[in-house]
């Protein structure tokens, strides 16, 4: 693969980045104490010159290539397609090195951390993948890292504790709280503004203050940038009828749709978690449920009470298990641009054991739900649709065996 520059989109309303505020629509922004001002600031006015510098560009790829495993496959499903009469390719993120999208972003967070002459990096995490693509580029670049997780997910999560400890990471527990992934951002931010001038904060999502929803998807840009040489390749046309992805905070969705978003002919298909049911109070479909507030530095929709109060959500897989969702997406929510979609637990599950028969390849439960959310559109023949393969099933194998009673 030859180095090429990430293109950067046209700002604003056309292309699908945030306008100078950080604003996709009304959703966005940088809503931050001010204790971390100066951080978020220093960022803000860097990322965009330091993605850009040719150096950075060489490393990120390189990195991309020899470390990461890119670019990965664009696999055509053939007994997958049979099964829905239509055409179905999978990007392989499953491939990526520690076995999801979510190192594209560490990767690219660590390469931008030590430009800024950060020392030390923190991180949340909830199911502890974004935890263990953190503690990884740490160990690469020997850098210290600090990861904050929820007690009961270290409970629940014991092999990705296990990982981050052997890749020489602290891992602090979250006490507050129901002890999950919304208590572990929060002691993440409180530990950030402790240490304010030597530490980089990684953030998993696309979510979080402007910059980082756009910086996160424009590292997990690689993605669709991908599928259209990819596609060209096998098609003969760069353009999908349809390009499907998961929505937890939305980061390999943002990076899957990200180089389609302003093209009309291309339906974005957002599938989020519906756990038991939308109306079951045990969901996580944020479009669904959610209304307009602010989460994690940014104004987006959330799942919360009437007074406000952010709800416990509910998902069976833990990287979906989240009560917002990154502003970009809520704006293509709200503008139309995009098709939200809500799969149940029980039908992830049955599609996770589908595709593992059909195609030879083991899902992650997030994942699952893209495939499920297939079920629900009407797809023809000469369609030519893509769903991100957001990561390998090892990590819920658990979860399977209980559902096979093994
Ligand atoms: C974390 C994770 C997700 C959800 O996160 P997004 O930011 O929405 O992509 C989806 N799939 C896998 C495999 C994950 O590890």
């Amino acid at each position: 693969m030859t180095t090429k520059e990430i293109k950067i989109l046209p700002i604003g309303k056309e292309g699908s980045g945030p306008d100078e505020y950080g604003y996709y629509g009304s959703f966005g922004g940088a809503y931050i104490p001010e204790m971390l001002f100066p951080n978020v600031e220093e960022l803000k006015t860097r990322y965009l010159e330091i993605m850009a510098e040719p150096a950075f560009q060489n490393e990120f790829r390189t990195l991309l290539r020899d470390y990461v495993g890119r670019p990965t496959p664009l696999f055509f499903a053939e007994r997958l397609s049979k099964q829905f009469n239509t055409r179905i390719y999978l990007k392989r993120e499953d491939l990526c090195h520690t076995g999801a999208h979510k190192i594209n972003n560490t990767v690219g967070q660590i390469l931008l951390a030590l430009r800024l002459g950060k020392k030390r990096i923190i991180a949340e995490t909830g199911a502890g993948q974004h935890g263990v693509a953190t503690a990884t580029v740490c160990a690469l670049k020997g850098i210290e890292c600090v990861v904050y997780m929820g007690e009961k997910d270290i409970e629940r999560q014991a092999p990705n504790v296990a990982r981050m400890k052997m890749l020489g990471a602290t891992v602090v527990p979250a006490l507050s709280g129901s002890r999950t992934l919304k208590d572990a951002t929060n002691e993440a931010i409180r530990a950030w503004i402790n240490n304010p001038t030597d530490t980089h904060y990684i953030i998993g999502s696309v979510v979080g203050p402007h910059p980082y929803p756009d910086m996160v998807a424009r590292f997990q840009s690689v993605i669709s940038e991908e599928v259209r040489w990819q596609l060209l390749e096998q098609t003969g046309s760069e353009l999908p009828s349809h390009m499907i992805a998961c929505v937890g905070g939305g980061s390999n969705a943002a990076g899957a749709f990200y180089h389609f978003i302003h093209e009309q002919a291309v339906k974005l298909v957002a599938v989020e978690a519906a756990g038991h049911g939308i109306n079951t109070g045990m969901s996580a479909a944020t479009t669904q449920l959610g209304r307009s507030g602010i989460l994690h530095g940014s104004k987006s929709l959330v799942m919360q009470t009437e007074d406000g109060q952010v709800t416990e959500p509910h998902s069976i897989s833990a990287g979906l298990d989240y009560p917002g969702i990154g502003p970009l997406h809520a704006h293509l929510y709200e503008s139309g641009r995009g098709t939200f979609l809500s799969v149940t637990d029980d039908d992830a599950l049955r599609s996770a054991f589908e595709v593992s028969r059909l195609e030879g390849i083991i899902p992650a439960l997030e994942t699952a739900h893209a495939f499920s959310a297939l079920k629900q559109l009407s797809l023809r023949t000469d369609n030519t649709v893509v769903v991100c393969l957001s990561g390998r099933g090892d990590k819920d194998l658990a979860t399977y065996m209980k559902a096979m009673g093994v």
